[in-house]
């Protein structure tokens, strides 16, 4: 029986494949936001995280996140992703 391709995307966290599901898209918007997209479906530059902080965190540490989306992230930003990657990992 051949198995199903799931949708898979190499997290900037940890670096490893994941269902798309099980993952967040960040991405970096015309007008040089940085958000994370739910809906994974918003234009412009993404990468993708897991759901959970401590990969969002080693993606900004290991600068992953900046390298993926081709920009500096600003402090505030950072404060920014980390309440809405709490938020989503509270669901
Ligand atoms: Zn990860």
């Amino acid at each position: 029986m051949k198995a199903k391709k799931i949708p898979s995307r190499i997290c900037v966290g940890c670096r490893e494949p994941k269902e798309k599901r099980s993952m967040v898209r960040v991405v970096k918007t015309a007008e040089n936001n940085v958000c994370l997209d739910e809906t994974g479906k918003m234009n412009g530059r993404g990468a993708y995280i897991c759901k959970n902080t401590e990969c969002l965190l080693r993606a900004l540490q290991s600068k992953g996140l900046e390298r993926s989306l081709k920009t500096n992230i600003p402090e505030e930003v950072i404060h920014k992703l980390k309440e809405e990657m709490s938020a989503v990992e509270a669901r």
